[in-house]
């Protein structure tokens, strides 16, 4: 059975179990390693020795967990997933049962992007300015031109976005990403940088981050090829800014370590299950365990998989539109 099978029929079966009230996520991330050939300033991870990593057979019981629970996106990150052993071996794994999605920093993807494209059905490619600011924000001379010579590589094949960080020194530059966007023939994503304890702190200041955020809610408005739906960009804003909360729904996305431990309740709030992974535990059990209605005013972060989820509204006809339709057109036109 194709992955586009397998994920509908989750669909249908996650429908059925959520009229119980079960909680059930829809995207999985699942951080492959820590180890990076970058050094972002922002970036806690490549700061990290990597633990134990999961065999090919783990990560594969990995994902069995994760589909038997009803998961249908699965996103993997790093570190760089390019420099993890069995990379395409994974992928293969993955994109028998989910759609798969990579976010990379794109050093190592013109290269060996032949060796993965027919496993991946979005590709993110790390940019957080337009030449030498990127070069010095990933802490990596030559990384701009690296990463642009593998988007030209790669969005030849499948769908590929920019994926940026806003932090204090790239405020300025957001509608020269947008270009940049518009020159490669890409999208772009946007997220604010959170300032973890571990890394250097460069969360923009609050007053040019609205300016930031307002200018690209005006470019999504005028049609720029920005991933983020325009009320991603108005709740925010709203909570941010005017008080405004936004309801958050972490359970909707899993993220897995690269021990394959479960992190609860989210990314950013970052701790765990105990010691076992997570095919070693009871996962609805544990998942529904958790009080999630705690959490739906946290307003802490504003990452794209968590909010973007939490916003979506069947009802918000535009909202269908750009996330549901727009997106499986995108993957259809890619995959002939
Ligand atoms: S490319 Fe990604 S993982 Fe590597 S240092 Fe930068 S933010 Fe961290
Ligand atoms: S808003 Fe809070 S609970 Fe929701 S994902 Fe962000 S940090 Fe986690």
């Amino acid at each position: 059975m194709g992955h586009f099978e397998n994920v509908a029929l989750r669909r249908v079966k996650r429908r059925i179990k959520g009229l119980s009230g079960e909680k059930i996520p829809v995207i999985a991330g699942h951080k492959l390693l820590f180890t990076c050939n970058l050094r972002c300033h922002m970036c806690p991870f490549w700061r990290r020795p990597d633990p134990p990593l999961l065999t090919l057979e783990e990560e594969r019981k990995m994902m069995d967990s994760l589909a038997d629970f009803g998961v249908s996106f699965l996103g993997f990150e790093g570190g760089e997933p390019f420099l993890r052993k069995n990379f395409a071996e994974i992928l293969k794994l993955s994109h028998d049962r989910f759609f798969t999605s990579v976010v990379s920093n794109g050093w190592m993807l013109k290269d060996h992007f032949r060796d993965v494209r027919d496993y991946i059905d979005y590709l993110f490619v790390s940019i957080d300015g337009v030449g030498e600011i990127h070069d010095k924000l990933r802490g990596v001379e030559g990384s701009f031109e690296r990463a642009k010579q593998g988007i030209a590589v790669a969005s030849q094949e499948i769908p590929v976005s920019l994926s940026s960080t806003i932090t204090s020194e790239n405020t300025d530059q957001v509608d020269k990403i947008v270009d940049f966007a518009n020159e490669m023939n890409v999208t772009v994503s946007f997220q604010v940088a959170y300032d973890y304890s571990t890394a250097e702190k460069m969360s923009p200041s609050s007053v040019k981050l609205k300016d930031a955020l307002i200018k690209l809610l005006d470019l999504k408005k005028s049609g720029a090829p920005i991933v983020e739906t325009k009320e991603y960009f108005e709740s925010v804003i709203n909570s941010w800014y005017n008080g405004i909360s936004w309801k958050c729904k972490p359970w909707l996305t899993i993220n897995i370590d690269p021990e394959g431990r479960v992190v609860l309740p989210c990314y950013v709030l970052n701790e765990y299950t105990g010691s076992k992974r997570i095919w070693e535990i009871d996962l609805p059990k544990v998942w529904n365990a958790v009080h999630w209605k705690d959490y739906e005013s946290c307003n802490k972060c504003a990452l794209t998989c968590y909010l973007e989820p939490s916003l979506f509204s069947w009802s918000n006809l535009g909202m269908v539109k750009e996330r549901i339709i727009d997106n499986i057109a995108s993957y259809l036109t890619h995959e002939v």
